[in-house]
């Protein structure tokens, strides 16, 4: 191949990685295109922040321009095909050849899986579910602001893959209406279908929210399924219920597109060969981010798998970079608003379900300070402002000085 022809699809954290790093390891050995459905880049982590106040607008990022600047040609279109025999895809009905296809088309819910989701209870999937929580929280203030006494129920449903950032909405209201003089008035219940909280990062997460639900007064519960939802009261396998005036849920994951004749399991999330993130049996197709199988969707292994895919793409056209394999390291920052925890989970490469690496020994770090608040500001300015120059977030010389001070940031306040 003189210059292979690499697809990208998706212009979220995995897609805009790769397509950067790729340029970043390989310059100009490939011609590239990317193809979103939307114009802009989303930095969806921090749309928690959109109920509390702040605007949608401003997690935006054009991808015209950098894509441009890195000589990587842009298509607004919806993929809806993809023809590995042929190596096309098929995008607004047009055909676009390939020789390396990355797929990077993320998530999507499924509220029908439980009766009743849709239609009462809030979501926080996207910027406007996350506007229509903000009315809820204004509605929710005055009725608390009117003497009367208000019950806001959280809910995580099987099949839910990411479920922190529902914990972070009940711990940043918590602190909200404590800041608004309210707090008294609300009564704040929190019922997952994990067997802890949030399960994927093991016990030591568990600790640490059991610990703040009992300071704060939310009263919280491990292994509710939920069976259906009706107006004013949840349902739960075990045959419980729990009334509620405001009822915010996380709904079940399904694959963000599903594509006809390449491997899924039964929610759409394309089976893949771990080390390497190619779609199995598919060695020109890769898959990064929240559209394939691993079990945990998060940005940050989204990043993870880039880079990965990167590597791997740069050895097979240039013959001799470094290839270090997929290594599911998650990190994040659950925001509380007044304080926050920072978590470093190394997770089971190569199983279905979420699972801590057994013996992780000191690579499985949690720590919970008001610090870690100014590490959620700063990567909310610094991730954005890589991708609006075209950069690759995870490589480089500013991401290994990041790494530094977050590992001295992690020796001294988390353990
Ligand atoms: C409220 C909330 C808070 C979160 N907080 C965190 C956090 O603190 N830390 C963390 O690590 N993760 C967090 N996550 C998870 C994180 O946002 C996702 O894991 C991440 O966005 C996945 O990246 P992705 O590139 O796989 O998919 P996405 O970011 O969803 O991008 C998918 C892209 O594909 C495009 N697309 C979709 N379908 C098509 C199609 N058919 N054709 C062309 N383009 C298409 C979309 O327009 C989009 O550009 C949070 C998620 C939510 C909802």
């Amino acid at each position: 191949m003189a210059r292979p022809h690499v697809l990208v699809v998706g212009g979220g954290f995995g897609g805009l990685e790769v397509a950067f790093a790729l340029r970043y390891l390989l310059k100009d050995r490939v011609q590239m295109t990317l193809v979103s459905d939307s114009p802009h880049f989303l930095f969806k982590p921090n749309t928690i922040y959109i109920p509390f106040g702040m605007e949608p607008e401003r997690l935006l990022i054009g991808l015209e321009r950098p894509l441009r600047r890195r000589d990587i040609a842009f298509l607004r279109a919806r993929v809806t095909e993809v023809h590995p025999e042929r190596r096309t895809v098929v995008a607004n009905g047009n055909t676009i050849r390939y020789d390396f296809l990355v797929i990077a088309t993320g998530a999507g819910m499924r509220p029908e899986a439980v009766p009743g989701l849709r239609e009462y209870a809030y979501s926080i999937w996207t910027p406007q579910d996350m506007l229509r929580l903000r009315q809820a929280f204004q509605e929710l203030l005055r009725t608390a602001r009117s003497g009367k006494s208000v019950k806001v129920l959280f809910l995580v449903p099987p099949n839910n893959k990411c479920s922190g950032p529902l914990y972070e909405i009940v711990f940043m209201l918590d602190t909200y209406l404590r800041r608004q003089g309210v707090r008294e008035r609300v009564q704040l219940t929190y019922t997952t279908f994990e067997g802890s909280f949030i399960q994927s990062f093991g016990p030591r997460l568990h600790e640490v929210v059991t610990r703040e639900f009992e300071r704060r007064g939310i009263v919280g519960h491990t292994q509710y399924v939920v069976k259906a939802v009706r107006p004013g009261q949840v349902e739960y396998e075990s045959g419980k219920e729990e009334p509620y005036d405001l009822l915010i849920a996380f709904p079940p994951y399904e694959a963000g597109v599903r594509f006809v004749g390449l491997p899924s399991d039964e929610r759409g999330f394309l089976l893949t060969e771990p080390r390497t993130r190619q779609v199995r049996g598919y060695p020109m197709i890769y898959v990064v981010g929240d559209a394939g199988d691993f079990p945990v969707k998060q940005a940050f292994l989204a990043f993870l798998q880039a880079d990965t895919v990167a590597e791997h793409l740069a050895l097979q056209v240039a013959g001799k970079n470094a290839f270090r394999g997929f290594e599911p390291v998650s990190m994040c920052i659950m925001e509380m608003l007044d304080t926050a925890t920072f978590a470093q989970v190394p997770l089971v490469l190569d199983s279905p379900v979420a699972q801590v690496r057994p013996g992780a020994g000191e690579l499985y770090r949690v720590g919970v300070s008001p610090l870690w608040r100014l590490g959620k500001k700063f990567l909310g300015k610094y991730l954005p402002f890589r991708f609006g120059a075209g950069n690759p977030f995870h490589m480089g010389l500013p991401w290994r000085t990041i790494e530094k001070g977050m590992k001295l940031m992690s020796s001294l306040l988390a353990r």
